[in-house]
């Protein structure tokens, strides 16, 4: 096995990512080591290595939550993972197992998660170290580079989806339809529910309609908030957004039908305004969504494995992480890049 790895690292907020030549690292008790085929880019790692949030990770750290390889090292105890076992390592890298939020089959919101590739060093590396009670198991037919985008992108929009709580038939407005938001709509169509993406690039719209989506609406062009409304007849019942834009945020709220669910999972920094008689008086319910469990997970998965969700992916190598990043920033990536570690 080889002592050293190639990997990115984030050394200061806000600057390109630098690649470095690191060892490999040892597996503890209790722990996996996985060796990275493929993981995908999602603009949460762009957020991360900005140093978006309130809560920032410690420098230097390896990004990267949409990492899929091949167990290659099992650490003493382990009992749920083996050599050879095709995982992914998801942004809920752990919980505690032992909160009333872990107990509630919720560890999403456990107070003690750890996070891949943020409070944990993540997949833009040639190995990572896994906590094998929270990987991901990739069914078999999956290539490594098709499951990437949907152990975060997927699994996030699919629970995004189930959260809105709108039934088959109604209305689902998706608000950014890019990595997050190009799967988000091949769930929607899957749980049999009418699609309206919302962007504000013509592009992503075409190749949303070609995704199925009923209604394509440019958020720069006319009063998209009417537009919705007429082609929904009143509003969407689920409005899911995953925008990395504050406008999309109370525009989306707009969006809602009477007694609709609004859910959130877009991360730009900040904070934006409420409508609040609307909300009130149109009795709309608000709701951030994290990611998703594992039982969301093993779901998500399935509807890939059944053929009914597929990621639009486009290769590249490590090396070309910053300028993927760029593209990212400026909205240049018409889906989901993955890294290939094999290239
Ligand atoms: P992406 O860059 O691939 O896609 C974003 C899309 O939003 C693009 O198509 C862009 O054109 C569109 N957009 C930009 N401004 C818009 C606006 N004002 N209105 C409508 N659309 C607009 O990003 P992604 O990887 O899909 O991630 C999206 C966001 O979701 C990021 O903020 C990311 O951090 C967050 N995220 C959250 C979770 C979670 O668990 N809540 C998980 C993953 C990602
Ligand atoms: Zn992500
Ligand atoms: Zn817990």
């Amino acid at each position: 096995m080889n002592t050293t790895m190639q990997a990115a690292v984030v050394e200061q907020f806000g600057k390109p990512l630098v690649m470095r030549e690191m060892p490999v690292p040892t597996v503890g008790a209790g722990q996996i080591l996985v060796k990275t085929e493929a993981c995908g880019v999602c603009h949460t790692d762009l957020h991360a290595a900005r140093g978006d949030w309130p809560i920032k990770p410690t420098l230097p750290f390896i990004p990267g939550h949409e990492a899929i390889g091949v167990v290659t090292a099992v650490g003493a105890g382990v009992r749920t993972a083996r050599a050879g076992d095709r995982v992914g390592i998801p942004w809920l890298y752990s919980a505690c197992g032992h909160c009333e939020f872990c107990l509630a089959g919720e560890e999403t919101v456990c107070p003690e998660a750890q996070f891949g590739g943020y409070t944990r060093n993540g997949g833009f590396a040639e190995y990572v170290l896994a906590d094998p009670d929270y990987v991901a198991h990739i069914p078999e037919g999956l290539s490594a580079s098709e499951a990437a985008p949907l152990i975060c992108a997927g699994l996030t929009s699919y629970k995004g989806i189930k959260e809105t709580g709108a039934r088959p038939g109604e209305w689902i407005a998706i608000s950014g339809v890019g990595g997050l938001g190009h799967l988000a709509i091949q769930y929607a169509k899957a749980m049999g529910l009418q699609v309206c993406a919302v962007d504000i690039d013509d592009g992503k719209l075409a190749h949303a309609k070609k995704l199925g989506a009923e209604v394509g609406i440019n958020v720069t062009h006319g009063d998209p908030v009417a537009a919705l409304k007429k082609a929904t007849g009143g509003g969407a019942h689920g409005v899911l957004i995953t925008a990395p834009s504050l406008s999309a945020f109370k525009q989306g709220i707009a969006m809602a039908r009477r007694r609709g669910t609004c859910v959130l999972v877009g991360l730009p920094p900040g904070e934006f305004p409420v409508p609040l008689f609307d909300v009130v008086a149109q009795c709309i319910t608000i709701r951030g969504s994290f990611v998703g469990t594992r039982r969301d997970m093993i779901e998500a998965l399935a509807f890939a494995a059944a053929g009914k969700v597929k990621a639009d992916i486009e290769l590249q190598p490590l090396s070309a992480l910053n300028a993927i990043f760029d593209r990212l920033q400026h909205g240049d990536v018409p889906a989901r890049v993955v890294l290939d570690f094999a290239a």
